[in-house]
């Protein structure tokens, strides 16, 4: 079974590893690289890590595997009739073809856009580290936790960060949490300006709705935009992302999708974490396990220093555990955890939850 994998990130490369032996599997990668971690990013650019450090796997290590991996290739079609993909490169034919295109960033539709940048790719990396060694500060736009991860390395690094956000809470969490959070960046020296709206950029700095912020770098950090090109160029459904059911089908036969590109009830997971998770479900689906996918949406960050778990549902009144972790029911049943500074205590309460067992 020929089994095309479009994408070489977390969701890409994890569905390689497990499958590679059993299915005869090609990776289809528009990067000239092989896969690397954007959670590490932030560490990369803050110094704290060199570049090779970002890369888990070799290309022997692909080659060891039996994985051919085709990078520098752009999809462009998927030929549902013949049943091949159309690259740049030529065509590759497949028996099961999976989308794991990811996201890119949201750009900044605000005049003078063209003076900010984004973080999503290793070359976008080398670009702010570059130019964070010219200026030696940095003003973040965003509240999420790419804007957070960081502000708190560079501040962490003795850069000058300012952290520049329309909303008044971080992460879309309660004013409580959201300020603990914004304390511990606070500590290590991350300057926030709260519900502050980002109007215009020049090339010294940003118009907002409270006034002119100087600082030569800018990066917007606020959200990304699901790759689904390749799929609506083919004829497959699409919403936000690309449209999948609990078995990651697409409205393609033979076609699947995964992470960041994949929306599944309205939903789009957006992690790591979750790319990998829905990985590891598609490879059993894929080797004959009657299977479907449950989203449980959880995410483990570290900011500066400080570790932040958001565990399931974190909307709504919550109610303190103990002094790491606040709780969040319905009814009778806990739903959602936010764990602080304690990762051992947020995999435990990832796993209760998860397995709807009582909170106590
Ligand atoms: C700076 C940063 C920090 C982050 N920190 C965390 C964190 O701490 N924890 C966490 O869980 N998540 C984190 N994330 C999010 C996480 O990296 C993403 O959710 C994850 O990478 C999604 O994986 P994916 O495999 O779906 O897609 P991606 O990683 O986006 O990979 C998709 C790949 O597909 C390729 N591609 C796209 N279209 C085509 C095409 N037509 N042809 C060929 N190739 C194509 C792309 O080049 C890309 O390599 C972070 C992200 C960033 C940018």
């Amino acid at each position: 079974m020929r089994l095309v994998i479009v994408g070489n990130g977390p969701g890409g490369v994890e569905l390689a590893r497990l499958l590679a032996g059993e299915f005869d599997v090609t990776v289809v990668e528009k990067e000239n690289i092989p896969h690397y971690s954007k959670p590490m990013l932030s560490h990369y650019i803050a110094g704290f890590i060199p570049e090779e450090k970002l890369f888990p796997y070799s290309m022997n290590w692909y080659e060891k595997k039996g994985i051919n991996l085709l990078l520098g290739t752009e999809a462009k079609l998927i030929d549902r009739s013949r049943k091949v993909l159309v690259t740049d490169k030529g065509e590759v034919p497949y028996d099961i073809l999976v989308m794991a295109t990811g996201a890119r960033a949201r750009e900044p539709v605000i005049p003078g856009g063209e003076h900010i940048l984004t973080l999503r790719t290793l070359k976008d990396a080398r670009l702010i580290r570059g130019r964070l060694e010219e200026e030696g500060e940095i003003t973040i736009l965003g509240g999420g936790f790419i804007a957070l991860e960081l502000a708190g390395n560079l501040s962490k690094a003795g850069y000058t960060v300012r952290l520049v956000h329309r909303r008044k809470t971080l992460l879309g969490l309660d004013g409580e949490l959201s300020g603990i959070i914004k304390e511990k960046l606070e500590d290590v020296g991350v300057e926030f300006h709260l519900e502050t709206g980002a109007l215009g950029a020049d090339e010294d700095g940003l118009k907002t709705d409270k006034g002119y912020i100087k600082g030569r770098l800018k990066v917007c950090a606020f959200g990304v935009v699901p790759n689904k090109e390749l799929a609506l160029r083919s004829g497959i459904h699409t919403g936000r992302g690309i449209l999948v059911d609990d078995h990651f089908r697409t409205s393609a036969r033979n076609v699947y999708a995964i992470g960041d590109c994949a929306e599944l009830n309205g939903t789009i997971e957006g992690t790591a974490k979750g790319a990998v998770e829905q990985a590891k479900v598609l490879a059993r689906i894929l080797k004959g396990t009657d299977e479907s996918y449950k989203p449980f949406r959880s995410a483990f960050f570290k900011f500066a220093d400080f570790s932040v778990a958001l565990i399931g549902r974190t909307k709504g009144k919550g109610e303190w555990l103990d002094e790491s972790a606040k709780v969040f029911r319905e009814g009778d049943k806990t739903v959602g955890a936010v764990v602080m500074g304690n990762i051992k205590k947020a995999f435990r309460l990832e796993k209760v939850i998860k397995g709807g067992l009582p909170v106590d």
